[in-house]
């Protein structure tokens, strides 16, 4: 066989695909030398090398997320948890110090707690970010306020202009895990944060078939973290990135349903008897409910935490449920209900401090595409059952 230089012996983007195709490729080639050294000295647009590094289909990916979370750029990364690390990784180090809310996502605060602590990494623990806490806190050397909004599983919602406000005072860089929001509900970037990171295995993507996470922000802070992530290695595979892409562009559409779906459903648990201490931004009760109004744009997500007025039913009525579905994460088009505390903290003892700010028998409920009609009776006759 005759030695080929390459192997793709026409321009691809010439053949105008409607959807960007899956380049599933790990590397580039140039067609010579002189080719390369102008790639490196970056005066070719268009080219790229390796797909650890960059990838025409993750690019395309990034560029659509940009627009959602209205960033002047976006990185992919191959889960949440590696988006947080390497956010984390590069914004600390030794004696700088990290200020996390004690509710944060339980994997956010074992990476500081466990990993990040070692390299040391000083982790401050609040119990919320209302701005007398924040007031409170004289620590030097603090580097980074990371804040998950709304935040997991009661959906607090801090003021968060007067967090950026006090962060900006205090040069401290304010990350927003905003998973539970998504894009199509809140754009932390407008309200002063740095950064905006997501598992984009939630909502972003939307079909409970990939693990993927995304960091948003400046044009600057991302080309730094770009360098970091390619060094750690925790690129987004290029199929996932194709999935991203085509769940992202229902985002819109999916929240706006979903949500609409939700309000009902939390309207219709806090008028049921057997239900107590419903949790949903939307509901006028909700101890954040202003700071939703003025945040959140116009609805306010899929996730319901709840209880109910027994406890000791909690495992029965969800078990009992036929259309929700008993399984870890949300934000897919599957409704699902899970016993937080037993779903998420199996190996903690009831006392344990990581506890104390959850009530017992917390039922978070993550709303599909299912109808309000048939998640309402669902629920109904489940509850008859308790
Ligand atoms: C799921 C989740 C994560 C972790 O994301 P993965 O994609 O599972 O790594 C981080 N933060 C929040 C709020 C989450 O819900």
């Amino acid at each position: 066989m005759p030695k080929k230089k390459s192997n793709s012996p026409e321009d691809l983007s010439a053949k105008n695909p409607l959807i960007v195709p899956v380049y599933q490729t790990a590397s580039f080639s140039f067609k010579n030398t002189e080719e390369l050294a102008k790639f490196h000295k970056g005066e070719e647009k268009n080219k790229f090398l390796y797909s650890r590094f960059e990838n025409p289909t993750a690019v395309a990916t990034e560029s659509y997320l940009s627009t959602l979370e209205k960033s002047e750029s976006s990185l992919l990364f191959s889960s949440g948890m590696a988006a947080i690390t390497c956010s984390l990784i590069s914004l600390l180090g030794s004696g700088k110090k990290l200020i996390l809310p004690q509710t944060t996502y339980r994997h956010t605060r074992d990476l500081a707690n466990k990993i990040l602590s070692r390299y040391g990494v000083e982790i401050s623990t609040v119990s919320d970010f209302n701005s007398d806490n924040l007031e409170q806190i004289l620590e030097k050397d603090i580097r980074v306020l990371f804040a998950e909004i709304p935040s997991n599983p009661l959906l607090s919602i801090p003021d968060i202009e007067k967090v950026a406000e006090w962060t900006q005072r205090n040069r401290v860089h304010f990350i927003v895990d905003s998973t539970i929001a998504s894009p199509a509900i809140l754009n932390p970037l407008e309200h002063g944060a740095d950064l905006v990171i997501h598992s984009a295995t939630k909502y972003l993507s939307g079909h409970n078939d990939i693990v993927a996470g995304s960091i948003s922000g400046s044009e600057n802070l991302i080309e730094a973290l770009k360098e970091q992530r390619m060094l750690l290695g925790s690129t987004l595979g290029i199929n996932e990135a194709f999935l991203l892409h085509r769940g992202m562009k229902t985002l819109p559409i999916r929240m706006s349903k979903i949500s609409e779906t939700a309000f009902q459903l939390a309207e219709f648990l806090e008028g049921h008897k057997k239900i107590k201490n419903v949790f949903y931004p939307g509901l006028e009760s909700h101890p954040n409910h202003k700071n939703a109004l003025k945040y959140l744009k116009g609805s306010f997500g899929g996730l319901i935490s709840f209880e109910l007025e027994n406890h000791s039913m909690t495992d029965k009525f969800i078990d009992n449920l036929k259309i929700a579905i008993l399984a870890a994460g949300f934000g897919g088009i599957e409704s699902q209900a899970e016993h937080h505390v037993k779903m998420a903290y199996p190996d903690l003892d009831e006392k344990n401090s990581l506890l104390t700010c959850i009530p017992k028998g917390l039922i978070r409920f993550s709303v599909g595409l299912d109808d309000f009609e048939v998640l309402r009776d669902d629920i109904n006759e489940s509850l008859d059952e308790c």
